[in-house]
């Protein structure tokens, strides 16, 4: 190609992360310090750019795009076309473009940067002290946008109207914050507001803020509203705080999360390690679950029994004004009441929240949808997601290849949904249990927001295999597109192999606690050899009954019971020497005998969750749970890294199906209570069986790739040991990152199964 006098012209498309990370300026100052001419726009796809100028300035410009783009912005792909240059004098950004296709990423909310918090506590910044500070490297983002493009008109800023000053950095291009939408200062910007539970308020601005700081040091329950929803805080030192908060809430055991000042602070909560630190401090900053140290300054009412605390760092220049007032950690647990999804308005929080807090610290930035926090750790030297949310939703898991685009409604426990776009799968943020009708009408508002949001009208709705979930439900009553039923172990594997991009098969060792099997009976205990196409169910565990279904989840002795009573029949009812057997009252222990003699509403399950939950209670340590996975969790706690030996691993073959036999498993736990020893050897006894079960299943099977996915692979010692053994043995492990191993991964699971299922 010619071009006059060595000059040409580029045009540049880039897809990816490239809005509200100030990507427009960077833009701008490339190319005016490289003197080329042209323009840069945002529409619906990315940004688009044409510069021309020097061939040798474009070729640099070319260069140096991708390698000094903005610290948030995020490139998938950049395309770019030489042209004849047409004389360009200046170069411009220009106004946003709204049509064409909608897929541009929204970007997650971003943890306050350094330059922020630098202004906000510089007392000659006229910014000081402001708790809504932000610029293109920060702050909120998917919390408040209402429709892309990303611009301030189609966010919740819209009704604040800048000042001078404001104005004046939004427009100019060598400024932090140009273009920044949520631009905000004390003077035009949202501000705080303290009120009682009836609404009234008691202080304004920075007293507010103050006030809710020394309530906190008084030990009272205090409800903020901070970027993607409510938290109830309390000072993490007080008992009596905490347990009234667990009363109010109602939470009688699960782990609360604490805020800490800073890493200064979190060292003296937990062991650090630089990742964790690096983690910690990421823009995600998700609360991670570390090691907590002897004798960390915190009440044991925070996580009664846990050898964990999930702690994070303030994310907003609020949070961080706050945590500097006092100089202790803060319960910051979700602002809901238990199994329903975390309050975002003011109003609706004195409804809601009017009995569990005392003071509401609010805001007047209306928060566009729930955002929780996300829960993360470390695992195998990688920060992984228990939950997903803040900071990660609603950016896009990339596959191999372009699908149709297909709505996944997830399961039931830990929900979350999913949509596809070319080879983007968009998930979103954590929704939690369907379990009561603001959960589920989350559920539906989250649906109508992503297929809006992205424009999208899928050609199909996946859902979970079992037929009485209210996800199913939901996808049964919008049937104008094919449904595509997916088995719920089927999509963990699916979900694993996406998140990894791989094609071939693996072998699934897909462990939780249910999920609707296809033969009717509940599953949990899978071996499955397959991808996204199909799979074939080559090992499981020996099944059993689950007598009450439900009720035997809340109560492991109950499963418990249901193990003893088949190995021992009748005999199981006397032995009052076995914990389980001793917790339940006589007469019950009848009701279940007749149960399980009969099969009367005592499901079939191969549940490697309700194994745990059965030797949790056989070991003595916990009969009755109060949220999900808090048996398994005990007896994990528990595991004795010195022992390595292992109760008796026996397979029986059945129709060419391994059959792994829990009967040697609980008998050997039998023996070791009766003989008194030690919970921590019945724990790493039962781990090591666990993870030598796998192994032999691994190669029997043979496959090179083993996939370890499922609620049970939030077990950090049974991922562990089952990963380095299975290397050892020269297996490739998957193991998830970017989406939970538990149910919040399944929506991903079921828009690569069903996308299969189409073609
Ligand atoms: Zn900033
Ligand atoms: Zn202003
Ligand atoms: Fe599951």
């Amino acid at each position: 190609m010619a071009f006059t006098e060595g000059k040409g012209r580029l045009l540049i498309e880039i897809k990816g992360a490239v809005q509200g990370v100030g990507f427009r300026p960077f833009v701008y100052r490339l190319a005016t310090s490289l003197g080329l001419s042209g323009w840069v726009v945002n529409d619906t796809r990315g940004v688009l750019i044409e510069v021309e100028g020097e061939k040798a300035s474009l070729e640099e410009f070319l260069r140096r795009l991708p390698a000094e783009k903005p610290p948030r912005a995020i490139i998938n792909t950049l395309k770019f076309t030489w042209l004849e240059p047409i004389g360009y004098t200046s170069f411009e950004i220009r106004h946003s473009l709204e049509e064409g296709e909608k897929t541009v990423l929204v970007l997650p909310d971003i943890a306050t940067c350094p330059d922020c918090l630098a202004e906000v506590f510089n007392p000659a910044d006229r910014r000081y002290r402001y708790p809504f500070t932000n610029c293109t490297n920060c702050g909120p983002r998917f919390s408040i946008i209402l429709s892309l493009p990303y611009d301030r008109p189609n966010t919740s800023m819209r009704i604040f109207t800048m000042c001078p000053d404001c104005e004046e950095e939004y427009h100019n291009p060598s400024d932090r914050r140009f273009h920044a939408q949520p631009n905000a200062c004390p003077v035009c910007g949202p501000h705080l507001e303290l009120w009682n539970p009836k609404g009234e308020v008691l202080a304004t601005g920075d007293e507010a803020l103050r006030s809710a700081a020394a309530a906190l040091r008084e030990g009272k329950i205090l409800a903020v509203k901070g970027l993607g929803g409510f938290h109830l805080m309390v000072d993490a030192r007080n008992s009596d705080a905490i347990r009234r908060l667990r009363e109010r809430k109602p939470r009688r055991d699960k782990p609360f999360a604490l805020m800490v000042r800073d890493l200064e602070q979190a060292r003296l909560l937990c062991e650090l390690t630089p990742e964790a630190e690096l983690f910690l401090a990421s823009p995600e900053a998700p609360i991670v679950l570390l090691p907590r140290k002897p004798g960390a300054p915190v009440a044991e009412e925070v996580a009664p029994g846990n050898p964990y605390l999930g702690i994070m760092l303030p994310y907003t220049p609020l949070h961080h004004l706050l945590l500097r007032e006092i100089d202790f950690p803060v319960v910051a647990t979700s602002g809901n009441l238990t199994d329903e999804p975390i309050c975002t308005d003011e109003r609706e929080a004195l409804k809601r929240l009017g009995h569990i807090a005392e003071l509401f610290l609010v805001h007047n930035r209306p928060i566009v949808r729930h955002v929780d926090d996300s829960v993360a750790w470390i695992v195998r030297g990688k920060p992984r997601l228990l939950r997903r949310a803040r900071g990660f939703a609603p950016l896009p898991v990339l596959l191999s290849r372009p699908i149709p685009s297909i709505l996944a409604v997830g399961a039931h426990l830990k929900n979350t949904i999913a949509l596809s776009v070319g080879n983007q799968v968009f998930i979103s943020q954590h929704i939690g249990d369907l379990e009561t009708q603001e959960a589920f009408q989350a559920f539906e508002r989250v649906i109508a927001d992503f297929l809006r949001l992205y424009e999208a009208t899928p050609v199909a709705i996946a859902h979970d295999l079992h037929p009485d979930y209210l996800s199913t439900l939901w996808a049964r009553n919008h049937s104008e597109v094919p449904l595509i039923p997916v088995q719920h172990h089927h999509a963990h594997l699916a979900s694993c192999l996406a998140e990894n991009q791989v094609d071939g098969e693996a072998l699934g060792v897909t462990w939780d606690g249910t999920g609707y099997g296809v033969d009717g009976t509940i599953w949990g205990g899978e071996f499955l050899l397959g991808d996204a196409s199909g799979f074939k169910r080559v090992a499981h565990l020996r099944p059993f009954r689950l007598p009450g279904g439900e009720a035997a989840v809340k109560e492991p002795r109950r499963t418990a019971f249901a193990l003893l009573w088949e190995l021992y029949g009748q005999e199981a009812t006397a032995m009052d020497d076995l914990p389980p057997i001793a917790s339940i009252p006589a007469s019950e222990r009848k009701i279940l005998a007749k149960m399980l003699e009969r099969g009367l509403n005592s499901p079939v399950t191969t549940s490697v969750g309700r194994l745990f939950d059965a030797v949790s209670a056989l070991a003595g340590i916990c009969q009755k749970v109060s949220f999900e996975g808090q048996a398994a969790m005990a007896l994990e706690f528990a595991f004795d890294p010195s022992c390595t030996d292992s109760y008796p691993v026996v397979f029986e073959e059945r129709d060419g199906v391994l059959v792994l036999d829990w009967r040697p498993i609980v008998e050997g736990v039998v023996e070791d209570w009766r003989r008194g020893r030690d919970r921590g050897i019945i724990s790493a006894r039962f781990h090591n069986a666990l993870v030598e079960s796998i192994i032999q299943v691994a190669l029997r099977v043979g496959n090179e790739k083993v996939a370890l996915t499922g609620g049970c692979f939030q077990n950090r010692i049974l991922t562990e040991k089952t990963a380095m053994r299975l290397e050892q043995e020269g297996f490739q492990v998957l193991l998830h990152s970017q989406v939970p191993p538990n149910d919040g991964g399944i929506s991903l699971g079921q828009v690569v199964v069903a996308a299969c299922r189409l073609k």
